[in-house]
């Protein structure tokens, strides 16, 4: 049996967008991701808005289907375009869940908190009878710091870090094993942050669950992930352990994300050298040839243009995708 829950090789996500025949034109937002996770750990994934990270998320979960790739879940094979399997879902998803951003857009206004809950224990028929399905609820609820009278509320009487508490309860409501966390913190006020990210840990402790944590702030990844991967314009450009990461990345790109880390000691804030990134992330429709970060890349060379970079393993367990990474780390 291997120690891998998920395994993710060549996953291509292209989404079309307008063109016909030859002129058709595709958003590549995620393109030839390879990855793991390993049973109870945390894999943190970061980058900017648009860099695919959200799409890599549910692309493995296949709430989008997959364009290529080949996706393994405990052992089993649940996607793969060579192959042409694409397996029915409906197993796994209770398996496989999901906590989204937007935690007021992800519950249904006219629904109580405790239909929301109890809907997924409905769709996997985990209820014995009515009692039973209360108290499930009630049990999650309380799991997640709320309690039995708030099952009868709507969502618009929360406030929004006990809406996400909601979309917690309601991902764990059908006792999964892995757990997609699709940025739940960006859309919460900094001091509920701390609280929610101590939950998923208390939650990941208590019933072994398997994240993938999906965050653009690196500051936030760094707490509760084991490894972390860096994705920039639909490519992964860096993945290690957090530790190794933080204080031994590689790529230019992760190198400029850690530099912007706030950091609270004001005399290390000021010895650190911070390394600003230039420009927009050029469009998916149409990335930069060769290396994606070309573009804003202070060291790219004739070489980065020319060719893609392959994802290789430095050293053992550190990945990246860079042509001149010797150099840079010289
Ligand atoms: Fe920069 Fe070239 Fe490395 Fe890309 S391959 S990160 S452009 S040096």
């Amino acid at each position: 049996m291997s120690e891998k829950l998920i395994q993710v090789e060549h996953l291509k996500q292209y989404f079309p967008a307008g063109g016909f025949g030859k002129n058709k034109k595709y958003v590549q937002a995620v393109d030839d991701v390879s990855f793991f996770i390993n049973k109870g750990e945390t894999l943190g994934l970061v980058g900017e808005s648009g860099c695919g990270k959200t799409t890599t998320g549910r692309t493995l979960l296949r709430l989008y289907e997959p364009t290529s790739g080949r996706i393994v879940y405990d052992d089993q094979v649940i996607y793969d375009s060579e192959k042409k399997i694409a397996v029915n879902m409906l197993p796994y998803r209770r398996k496989m869940q999901i906590v989204f951003q937007d935690p007021y857009a992800s519950l249904d206004p006219r629904m109580t908190i405790g239909d929301i809950v109890g809907e997924a224990i409905d769709i996997h028929h985990l209820a014995k009878d009515k009692k039973d399905r209360y108290d499930q609820i009630i049990t999650m609820l309380e799991r997640v710091g709320l309690n039995s009278e708030h099952a009868n509320r709507y969502p618009h009487e929360f406030s929004g870090g006990q809406r996400q508490r909601v979309g917690i309860a309601r991902a764990l409501a059908v006792n999964p094993e892995f757990i997609v966390c699709d940025e739940p913190v960006s859309a919460l006020d900094v001091s509920i942050q701390a609280q929610v990210v101590n939950m998923f840990e208390d939650l990941q402790n208590e019933f072994g669950l398997t994240y993938l944590f999906i965050a653009h702030d690196l500051s936030i990844v760094k707490h509760i992930s084991n490894r972390i991967g860096v994705m920039y314009l639909g490519k992964m450009v860096e993945l290690a352990d957090s530790y190794e990461l933080i204080t031994h990345s590689l790529h230019p790109y992760t190198k400029s994300l850690i530099s912007a880390i706030p950091i609270a000691d004001p005399k290390t804030a000021r010895a650190s050298k911070r390394i600003p990134l230039e420009g927009d992330v050029p469009s998916p429709l149409n990335p930069p040839s060769g290396c994606r970060f070309r573009t804003r890349c202070p060291y790219a060379t004739k070489q980065c243009a020319e060719e893609v970079p392959q994802w290789r393993e430095i050293e053992k367990g550190h990945f990246a995708a860079c042509h001149n990474l010797e150099k840079i780390n010289s």
